[in-house]
C-alpha cells in the first residue's frame, strides 16, 4: 500500500505545537488543566476498551468517517491517573494538530514512515507537555517544589521536571525519555 503524503513533515513544528498548546490552555484560568474538557467541547469521543492482549497499551484514537475516537485503557486511568491525564493530552494532540489528516483516504498513523510517526509522536508528547504544564501558568506559581508543582497540575514527577527544564526554571541533564515513565 503506498502512503500518499500532502504535507511533509521533516521536524516537530514546534511554533504550531506550542501555539496550539497555549491557546487551548488559555480557556482555564488556572492549573489542573482537564484534558477532557476539550473532548467535550470538540465532540470527540472517548470510551473505555479492554485492550485484553495487550495491557500495556494506554490508549489509541482511531479516525473514522465521522470524526474520532479515542480507545482508553481504564487500567491506567485507575492505577496512573496522572499518567492518564498525559496520555489523554497526548492523543489530543494527534487530532488537533492534524496528524489524522496529513495522509490520504483512509490511512492511520500506524501505517505512516517510520521516521514521520517518530516526529508526530515527539510532537503529540510536546503538546501533551505544554497543555498539561502550560509555561505562562508555571511561571506564575513562582516555586520549584515539586511536590507542591505535580499537586497543583496534577501531573507525575517526570512530566513536572521536564518542563521545569524546558521553560529553563531547572537546569539539569534529565533525559527527556523518562517523561514516558508511569
Ligand atoms: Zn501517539
Amino acid at each position: 500500500m503506498s502512503v500518499v503524503l500532502h504535507e511533509k513533515i521533516q521536524d516537530v513544528r514546534e511554533e504550531l505545537v506550542f501555539k496550539t498548546a497555549v491557546d487551548m490552555a488559555g480557556l482555564f484560568s488556572e492549573p489542573p488543566i482537564d484534558p477532557l474538557f476539550f473532548f467535550g467541547i470538540y465532540g470527540l469521543r472517548v470510551e473505555d476498551y479492554d485492550f485484553i492482549d495487550s495491557q500495556n497499551i494506554e490508549a489509541v484514537t482511531i479516525a473514522h468517517a465521522d470524526g474520532y475516537i479515542t480507545l482508553v485503557n481504564p487500567m491506567f486511568r485507575e492505577k496512573f491517573p496522572r499518567r492518564y491525564r498525559a496520555t489523554l493530552a497526548h492523543e489530543l494532540g494527534h487530532i488537533v494538530l492534524g496528524h489524522f489528516s496529513m495522509f490520504s483516504g483512509q490511512e492511520q498513523p500506524g501505517d505512516f514512515p517510520e521516521d514521520t510517526k517518530k516526529i508526530l509522536e515527539r510532537e503529540a508528547w510536546e503538546f501533551a507537555g505544554e497543555l498539561l504544564v502550560p509555561g505562562f501558568m508555571l511561571k506564575r506559581e513562582k516555586t520549584l517544589d515539586l511536590k507542591k508543582l505535580t499537586d497543583t497540575f496534577q501531573v507525575t514527577k517526570s512530566t513536572m521536571e521536564w518542563r521545569l527544564q524546558k521553560n529553563g526554571l531547572i537546569f539539569s541533564d534529565f533525559p527527556e525519555e523518562n517523561f514516558w515513565e508511569k
